[in-house]
Parts: structure tokens; sequence; C-alpha cells
């Protein structure tokens, strides 16, 4: 069928959904995104409360310079994002440690001499994953047109496919321990507390390239999304109407219907049912599972590691308490040196260069920490006191690690709202809440598009390469491919 003739539904407003109803709706097609929540951006929400505008989830811009996966969607979209870079990423605090993230390295190579050596080799291998990314990644690949694509790049970029190949199989750690470096503590913390806020998994686990990416951030650039990040959501909401397509909100669907391999359309729960030629799912495969009688089993049973959700708080803070910060964004490990469960926390404070995020006098204040969902859903099971109990053991852990940095902080609370996994579940339709993508243990056992349905295809953080903006945009610009091809092919 001719593009313009398509009719796509996509569920799902988040930024993988987004993205991909995008890019179809530019190349013509009729794109209508169902999203069940009243607006945009899912993990990359910002939403008001108390007078604050929060950012959910995702506090970081990237991706966002030159040639890089955000960059690249503005230009073809036609749009500029209202972003600019930060000087210092985040700062790195544990007990009387701070460390500025910049791309120059600077405060690391200073309290970590002997770790140069192993940047040198991070940015060499992270300029050729760039490289590789570049115009999109045909990875895990589907047929000889992809194998070909690949390998023009490889031969390309000849010496360095060769330099790339031994890290495919090794660990973050594996790589760590060839540079001496495994036996430093403070620096194993370090690379384990950055590795769990992007690869969703430590050293010990963490596949080396995809550590390498990750670990390049900094360098690469983080960006300040003006008005906060679901700036992005809204900007790709108005590139689809504006291309004649449409954001329904208040539309949550709950069925998918289907004959065999095909897909037909979708139901909502306010009754409504919309017909379409390819569904894209900006679900979870444990979300969709239930649609489309499953046809994988649980996420954590294929090996892909166990999956992590969030604790986070919302708060309506004095400005004051945080004096001049060098960076809108606080990496805290606590004095315990332990990662996730309330002992580090992530802190992303705006700024009085956004007077409208927060009233005057206040700032709007975002922390999150890394939970397994299952404690939290067995609490609720057990009674709502149980798992009052448990909202206050996490703020008070929380808390207590922004004290040690700031000792005055509960003084400067005005207002505070927690999530739970119990809320991030209802909020975002993935099953235990499990958001912030998948643990990057192995680049061959990652999942693409493809779901045993020929219309339909899934996007988002759930697929390759996985989490944050670029990753997820990425992954929709594959999906996106591989629609079209198989548009192609059906005539
Ligand atoms: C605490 C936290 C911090 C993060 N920090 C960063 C960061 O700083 N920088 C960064 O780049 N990334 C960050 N990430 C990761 C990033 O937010 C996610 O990878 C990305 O936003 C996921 O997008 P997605 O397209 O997979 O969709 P999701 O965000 O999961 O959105 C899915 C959407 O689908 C909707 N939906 C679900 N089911 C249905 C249904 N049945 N019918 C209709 N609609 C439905 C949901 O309401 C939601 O809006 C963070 C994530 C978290 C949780």
């Amino acid at each position: 069928m001719k593009l313009q003739d398509l009719n796509i539904v996509v569920i799902g407003a988040g930024i993988g959904g987004l993205a991909a109803g995008a890019l179809l709706a530019h190349k013509g097609a009729a794109v209508t995104v169902l999203e069940a929540q009243d607006y945009p951006g899912g993990s990359a929400a910002t939403f008001s409360r108390n007078g604050c505008h929060f950012d959910a989830g995702a506090t970081i811009g990237c991706g966002f310079h030159a040639g890089a996966p955000m960059e690249t969607l503005a230009k073809e979209l036609g749009i500029t994002w209202p972003v600019e870079p930060e000087a210092v990423a985040w700062q790195y605090r544990h007990r009387a440690l701070l460390l500025d993230l910049q791309p120059n390295r600077l405060d690391i190579l200073e309290r970590f001499p002997h770790s140069a050596p192993f940047w040198a080799e991070q940015h060499a291998l992270a300029k050729l994953l760039w490289h590789f990314s570049e115009g999109g990644l045909s990875w895990p690949v589907k047929g000889a047109s992809d194998l070909l694509r690949l390998a023009r790049k490889g031969i390309a970029g000849f010496s360095g496919t060769l330099h790339l190949l031994p890290f495919a199989r090794k660990t973050a750690h594996e790589w760590l321990a060839s540079h001496g470096l495994d036996t430093d503590p403070d620096f194993v913390r370090f690379i384990d507390a950055q590795l769990l806020i992007s690869v969703q998994t430590t050293s010990q686990h963490a596949n080396a390239i995809n550590a390498a990416i990750a670990l390049d951030l900094p360098v690469a650039g983080a960006y300040h999304v003006k008005g906060g990040i679901g700036t992005v959501s809204r900007m790709l909401v108005d590139s689809i109407e504006e291309n004649g397509g449409a954001v329904l909100y208040r539309k949550q669907v709950i069925r998918i219907d289907s004959v065999r391999w095909q897909v037909f359309g979708v139901e909502t729960s306010d009754g409504s049912a919309l017909a379409a030629d390819y569904v894209l799912a900006n679900l979870t495969p444990d979300s969709l599972a239930p649609f489309i009688e499953a046809e994988d089993e649980p996420v954590a049973e294929r090996g892909e590691g166990l999956l992590w959700s969030a604790y986070t708080l919302y708060l309506g803070m004095d400005p004051a308490l945080f004096g001049a910060l060098s960076s809108r964004h606080l990496q805290i490990i606590g004095s315990s040196g332990e990662l996730a469960e309330g002992h580090s926390i992530f802190v992303s404070v705006s700024f009085p260069d956004e007077p409208d995020r927060a009233p005057a006098g206040l700032c709007a204040v975002t922390i999150s920490t890394h939970t397994r969902p299952e404690q939290w859903f067995e609490a609720k099971k057990r009674g709502e006191s149980v798992y009052s109990e448990l909202k206050s053991l996490y703020t008070e852990r929380v808390l207590h690690v922004l004290s040690e940095q700031f000792p005055d902080a509960r003084n400067a609370i005005r207002s505070i709202t927690a999530a739970t996994p119990v809320t991030w579940e209802r909020y975002t339709g993935r099953v235990h809440g499990c958001v912030g993508g998948y643990p990057q243990t192995s680049l061959f056992k990652v999942r693409g598009p493809l779901t045993r349905f020929d219309n339909m295809f899934l996007v988002g953080d759930s697929i390759f390469p996985g989490q944050s903006l670029p990753g997820v945009v990425t992954g929709a610009r594959r999906t996106v491919e591989l629609l079209l091809q198989r548009n192609a092919k059906v005539g």
C-alpha cells in the first residue's frame, strides 16, 4: 500500500511511540496515537503538582549533539529542540568525594590518575560506536540487507571494527580488570553507580560495549531541556498533529483485534474501536502479552536479568538549601556505599533560570532510586498499612542520603509526593512498574521490534538499543524502517 493510504495506530505516547509516529506522519501516513494518561511522555514526561512542574522519571537530555539521534530526528522533522549543553553533566558525591562529570573528565582524572588509559580506550570505543549508530542501527539483524549495511559500516571503520570485537563478549568488570582498576573500590563504586543509572546493571554484569557508550554521556554532552524533559514529547505531539495525525488522551487500549498473523485494530476502555493497517505498541513485551496471548516467557525468565523499578520523590523545596550548585543534577551515594534501594539517589533540581517550573521561593526537585518491584507489590497485597510503612522507610532512606550532603534538607521541604513501583505500573502500564530499561548484559540477547504479527511492531526501551531518549529514538527509527520494508513487500 502507498504510505499515504496507511492507517497507523500507535499504542502509547512515550518517546518511542511519539518518535515513530512523528517519523511516519512526516512521511505522509495517517497516524493516531492512543495514550492512557492525559499528557504525553510516559517515563520522560513533565507533570504538574503542588504548583511545580516535575520531571516524572528522565531528567537529563542526552543524544542532542551534532549527528546524535535527537539532533537527527529534529532535522528530519524540521524542529528545533529548546536545549542547551550543560557544563557539568552531573555531580557525583560520596562522603567527602565530589566529582564534576565534565567533557574533559578533569575531576575524574585528578582523583583517579591511574585510570587515564581506561578512559582513552573508552573514548576510542565510544567514537567507533557513535560512527556505527549514525543513520540508525540494523541490529538485531533481520535479513541480508541489514547484514550488508553493517558490513559497509564495518569496512568503513575497518581497523576499529576489529578492535571492537573482543569487547563484545566482555563484561565491564573484565574490562576494568584489564586495566588493573578492579581492585580500587572507590573507582569500581563510581563506575558501578554510572552503569546502574544507564545500563541498569553494575560492572559485574554489564556488557563492555554498552558500558563504553554509557560512560561517554558526560563527554558527548548532557543537555538541559527548557521547560522540563516533557517538552520533547510535547514537541513530538505537535509534529504529529502538524502532519495531519492525532494524539488522543485518556484512551487506554484494552484489546488488540487479530486473526492469525494479522492485527486489524484496537479497542479502548471508553468503548471506542479503531481500525489499523499497522499497530505500533509502545509497550514492554510483558505488558503487551495479555493483549495477544503471551508469546514470550516473562522477561526475568529469559535470562535478561532482574528488572528494576524506581522509587521517586517529587519535592517542592527551598532553593537556598542547594546554594550555587555546579550542575542541576547530583548523584549521591550514601555513606554505606551501597547502591539502589534508597542508598544511592539521583537528584535533579530546577534552577532559577526556569521560573515557570516552580512558584516563587521554590524549586522543583525529582529524586529517584532504583528498587526491585516485587517487595512493593507484596506489601500492597498485605494491606495499606504495610505498604505505607514501606513508603515511609524508603522516604526516610532517601532523605537520609540527601541530608548527608545537605544537612538542612528536611527543613527545606515544602511539599512531597512519592511514586512507588505500584504507581509506576499504574502510570506507565508496565508490568510491575519496570521502568528505566532492561539490564544491558549482552549484545546478542537483545530484542528487535518484530512481534508474531506481520503488521504489529514494538517500539520503546524494551527493544535495541534500549533506554534513554536517544536509545528509544534509535529503536523507533528501526521500527519505522522494518514497517516500511514490510509494507513495500506486501505491495
Ligand atoms: C527514574 C527514571 C530516570 C530516567 N532518567 C533518564 C535520563 O535522565 N535521561 C534519559 O534519556 N532517559 C532516562 N530514563 C529512561 C527514559 O525515560 C526511558 O527509557 C524512555 O522515556 C522510555 O520511553 P518508552 O517509549 O519506552 O515509553 P514509556 O515511557 O514507557 O511510555 C509508554 C507510554 O504508553 C502509555 N501506555 C501504556 N499502556 C497503554 C495502553 N494500554 N493504552 C494506551 N497507552 C498506554 C503509557 O501511559 C506511557 O505514556 C529514565 C527513566 C526513569 C524511570
